[in-house]
């Protein structure tokens, strides 16, 4: 084990962030703040209710609800606004040495109101717009499973017409207990067909069930959160087996009540299973943090060698959404970048 690392080592380390969602709206209402423009009105603070009233996912749904404050109006989404945002994003990840972000989108309004492929194209300029700064981009599109089965369908044909604009895979997010997987085989067998990679949110709000029919179902390689797994031992067999790549996102779990600290995040028992983890920041507008964030606080609670918080990112690297070779020259690209800067031998 080498020493516990400082958090500037930390920031210097190169990243993969596999698990970040645009938070379109919330971004919005931040740009458009910053400009100086009216977001629309701000939701009486008394009528929105107190996340900590709830648990699980009507605890995000209500979090989501009060970080928006209110709705962002339809003509904040200009294709200029989401490009805008979108290379906020990417410079957000290259201030953090990330080398490769996965950038997921889901939501509705967006694609209501520019379309899905408008709003694919305008996430494909902003992150053009800040290629000069070096980090690698994919998409993923976010079916949440609340909005059924043929919303799903509707929303893999048009993610596979848009492999052009850097689509690269699904994640299937939402109300993991009342939805379950046997809605989305169809949809997600149709994106695995297409060379689509799938990531699934489970094992977060229910249990280890959720990620056994991931796998078997739906055909996941990655699994976002993936956190009750370690309460099954058969399960962390089979994830390391398959080598089945969790999504973890610490302070998430804790700010949704699923775990009572960082301290007891399952983090080190999944490592010490041998299954292969990664670290993301989720929702870093909405949570207030960011991946060196995450690595800094799981490093120090769960005293994290450096040479395990590059592992990390090797994880990630492998299991990125890319071509075998680019995943490879991925991997070489984060472990040769610690070895220059001493982290590693
Ligand atoms: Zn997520």
């Amino acid at each position: 084990m080498g020493e516990h690392p400082a958090t500037d080592t930390i920031a210097s380390i190169p990243k993969v962030e596999l698990h970040l969602h645009l938070e379109t709206s919330l971004r919005l209402r931040r740009l458009s703040q910053r400009r100086g423009r009216d977001a629309g009105p701000i939701e009486d603070a008394h009528l929105v209710a107190d996340p900590a009233l709830f648990s699980g996912y009507d605890r995000l749904r209500r979090l989501r609800y009060a970080g928006r404050a209110g709705r962002i109006p339809d003509v904040l989404y200009t294709p200029a606004n989401i490009a805008t945002i979108t290379a906020e994003l990417v410079a957000e990840a290259a201030a953090q040495s990330s080398r490769h972000v996965e950038i997921r989108v889901g939501g509705r309004r967006g694609f209501d109101l520019l379309g899905v492929r408008g709003m694919l194209e305008a996430m494909t300029e902003g992150a053009g717009s800040v290629r000069h700064l070096g980090v690698g981009h994919g998409v993923i599109i976010t079916v949440v499973r609340e909005r059924g089965p043929e919303e799903a369908e509707h929303l893999v044909t048009e993610a596979v017409a848009c492999r052009d604009c850097g689509v690269v895979g699904i994640d299937l997010a939402g109300d993991e207990e009342n939805y379950p997987p046997g809605l989305f085989t169809r949809a997600l067998a149709k994106a695995r067909s297409e060379g689509l990679g799938i990531t699934v949110h489970a094992g977060e709000f229910a249990g280890p069930a959720g990620v056994w029919t991931a796998i078997y179902q739906l055909g996941a390689s990655r699994i976002g959160h993936g956190i009750r797994a370690a309460d099954d031992a058969a399960l962390l067999d089979l994830l390391r087996e398959r080598r089945v790549t969790l999504e973890l996102c610490p302070t998430s779990n804790v700010r949704l009540g699923l775990i009572p600290s960082i301290a007891q995040h399952p983090i080190h028992r999944l490592i010490d299973a041998g299954v292969a983890v990664t670290i993301s920041s989720d929702d870093p507008v909405l949570l207030s943090t960011s991946l060196t964030r995450e690595l800094t606080i799981v490093a120090s609670a769960h005293r994290l060698a450096r040479e395990t918080l590059v592992d990390l990112q090797a994880n990630a690297a492998r299991a990125a959404f890319l071509p075998q070779e680019s995943r490879e020259n991925l991997e070489r690209l984060v472990r040769s970048g610690a070895k220059t800067l001493g982290l590693i031998s």
